[in-house]
């Protein structure tokens, strides 16, 4: 900047002459014009209006002019500043409504295009088949009840009578989480049944009890087309005082007619488990032929494979061992069980022919089930 000088003639300054602060003024009104976006319009709004900027330069030049130069100079700079100034809020505005309009038809949203591309999913029939069996026997005023699947050894075999040298807890069959496989201390394994939930359940309730109890299982089977290591049971409980086997036919008697249809027949077959004295294998006639298979070759089944009938799970009378290690008196209450696997039941009531649909949670498989209702 210069220093005041009284001999000074603003004139004779270069760039307050009238031509150099109408060509700074055109220089920035063509810079504006020639911006052709916001980002573009902001380095020329630097370049023209900015600290650095020729004309904010030939204004500080105005406070080194003689007093009498200052207001014609003042005036020359403060209209070019002033056309420049609204030259740049015009353009702006210009270039914003372009881009708001510009938005609105790049980020438009067509409420014609199809929407549903994603398909639906299909509950998995064996929930739904899990849930059927539950409204059986709720209708008969039993109580769900679940359980933990990661279970005290002692829930998922001493209390249901299976000694500890007892096959099935070796390590075969059982998945162990902690410990145990038959030694001397109690340990933690997956459970290998649902009856675990039986026992929880006499320890947990007032006599008497009716729990039906569906839930997930473990065994260390390879997974192919007849076995899976996780699987699913539903078992049955009634604790009661004079319950009896007859009891026992009639509730499954029912359950296999609200399932299969009326005139469904069972038939028990003696059998051992360690959990219930006397036990059975229970069978139901074939829901396809009827028995009407058996001897008949011009009628061959293959549900049943022509015998009539098909087995469906065990059953029996409570062990009184099982009932007096859950602190019920057997002498005063007795009570019968039943367990069944849903996976096979979804096998022939549907007619799937490997397990390993029913794990790989294709919705191809699970959607022609529908839903159960
Ligand atoms: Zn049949």
């Amino acid at each position: 900047m210069s220093a005041p000088n009284k001999s000074y003639d603003p004139v004779e300054v270069e760039a307050l002459k009238p031509e150099e602060i109408e060509r700074m003024r055109d220089e920035a009104l063509a810079a504006f014009a020639a911006a052709d976006s916001l980002d573009a319009l902001h380095e020329a709004k630097v370049a023209h209006t900015g600290p650095a900027s020729p004309l904010a330069l030939a204004n500080r030049e105005i406070g080194a002019l003689p007093p009498h130069a200052k207001a014609d100079a003042g005036k020359r700079v403060g209209m070019a500043r002033g056309a420049v100034n609204k030259a740049l809020a015009g353009r702006q505005a210009e270039l914003e409504a372009e881009r708001d309009a510009r938005v609105l038809v790049e980020e438009d949203v067509d409420v014609t295009l199809p929407h549903d591309r994603v398909p639906a999913g299909a509950r998995h029939p064996l929930t739904t088949l899990s849930e059927r069996i539950e409204d059986v026997f709720v209708a008969m005023g039993y109580e769900v009840a679940e359980g933990p699947e990661v279970e005290a050894e002692w829930f998922n075999f001493d209390a249901l009578n299976i000694g500890p040298d007892h096959p099935a807890r070796g390590e075969a069959d059982t998945f162990f989480v902690q410990g145990g496989g038959g030694g001397t201390e109690s340990g933690v394994v997956l459970r290998t049944h649902t009856s675990p939930v039986q026992i929880r359940s006499l320890l947990g309730r007032e006599l008497p009890v009716y729990v039906i109890c569906p839930g997930r299982v473990y065994r260390t089977d390879e997974l192919d087309a007849t076995h899976t290591p996780v699987f699913h049971q539903v078992e049955l409980l009634a604790v009661d005082e004079g319950l009896t086997m007859a009891d026992l036919k009639g509730t499954l008697d029912h359950m296999v007619q609200s399932l299969f249809g009326e005139g469904m027949k069972t038939r028990l077959r003696p059998n051992f488990f360690p959990f219930t004295e006397p036990s059975a294998e229970m069978d139901m006639v074939c829901y396809v032929c009827r028995g009407e298979s058996v001897g008949n070759p011009d009628r061959p089944c293959r549900t049943c494979s022509s015998e009539g009938w098909i087995e469906l799970g065990g059953c029996g009378m409570v062990n009184p061992k099982v009932l007096a290690a859950c602190g019920v008196d057997p002498e005063k209450y007795s009570g019968f069980a039943f367990g069944f696997g849903i996976e096979r039941m979804l096998m022939f009531r549907h007619n799937v022919e490997d397990m390993r649909d029913m794990v790989e949670g294709d919705v191809r498989f699970t959607r022609p089930f529908g839903m159960e209702i």
